[in-house]
């Protein structure tokens, strides 16, 4: 086994030896404790028969966790700099393949068509750069690649709302969009200590496992995105309010809203995050023949 690149002592060698300089507009906040990489790899999920996406492989020290602990890795990497870095430090893999691309821009369908063919098990597991962690999500979840799941590295605040319960404060939009596709737990929660340079926020990995069934049969899930992001618009006001201000005519169709609330089971008063993902469900088919 050859030495982890996540010790502080190693990736700051790796670093002089390429004199590479952080982009904090990147991301690039590395990790150095090969435990914590342990732990991701560990709630992952990862066999020999499973193939591995990572968004973000900086100098490659989760891409070697992912090569000893899966048959494949794909890594998608902005930063053209790490390129040469990633093919000395990978050196030793013969399982890795790194995209030089923005994965926000990357055909990831056709992608996994031709790198990972054959491999019936596939997992996204990164440690996200922040100032993206949403879109990243988003975009693997909604193009519907074959993946099990998502198990990632991200600001905790954001974990919370993804995987936060109804009646609670960071219970929103995005806790909607992300568990219709997914289970989401965050698994753990991690020390600012373990990256190089430490962030400004908290962290935590978060564990998303595709569902084979939404938790609600919609006719049209972008319109249930709708309803749910018109509900949250101002927390503090009823889902009335913020149904009748944010749907277009709402004002207007303010009878239309409270029928489809009544048909739909929902007392007008109640505030958007009181409601269910089957109960914005419920709701937004009732509104979609005024609405969409
Ligand atoms: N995986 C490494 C680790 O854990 O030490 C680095 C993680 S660092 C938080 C995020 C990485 O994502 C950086 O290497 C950065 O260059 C890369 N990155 C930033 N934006 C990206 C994008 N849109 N597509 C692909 N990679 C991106």
């Amino acid at each position: 086994m050859h030495k982890d690149i996540a010790t502080p002592i190693r990736t700051k060698e790796i670093l002089e030896k390429h004199g590479f300089s952080f982009k904090k507009s990147l991301g690039q906040n590395f990790l150095i404790d090969p435990n914590i990489l342990r732990n991701i790899t560990d709630h992952a999920g990862l066999s020999k028969e499973t193939a591995a996406i990572e968004i973000g492989p900086g100098i490659g020290a989760l891409t070697e966790h992912l090569a000893r602990t899966s048959g494949k890795v794909v890594a998608f990497e902005i930063d053209q700099r790490l390129i040469p870095i990633l093919e000395d430090t990978l050196s030793p893999y013969d399982n890795v393949t790194i995209v030089n691309q923005d994965v926000l821009e990357a055909d990831v369908a056709s992608i996994i068509e031709t790198e990972l063919a054959g491999y019936e098990d596939i997992m996204v597991v990164a440690n996200l750069p922040y100032y993206v962690t949403t879109p990243i999500i988003l975009k693997l979840l909604m193009e519907r690649l074959p993946i099990r799941g998502i198990c990632v590295m991200l600001q905790k605040e954001v974990g919370d709302r993804i995987s936060a319960r109804p009646g609670t404060k960071a219970y929103g939009s995005l806790s909607i969009a992300i568990q219709y596709y997914t289970e989401a737990e965050m698994v753990m929660t991690v020390p600012k200590s373990v990256f190089m340079p430490q962030p400004n926020v908290d962290s935590a990995v978060i564990r998303l496992t595709k569902r084979s069934v939404p938790p609600v049969q919609v006719q049209d899930e972008d319109f249930l995105f709708t309803v749910s992001r018109a509900s949250f618009a101002q927390r503090r006001k009823t889902i009335l309010n913020n149904l009748t201000s944010q749907l277009p005519q709402g004002k207007e169709k303010k009878d239309l809203i409270l029928e489809a609330l009544s048909k739909a089971g929902v007392d007008p008063t109640r505030r958007g995050e009181t409601l269910s993902i089957e109960e914005f469900g419920v709701l937004s088919d009732a509104l979609l023949p005024d609405f969409k």
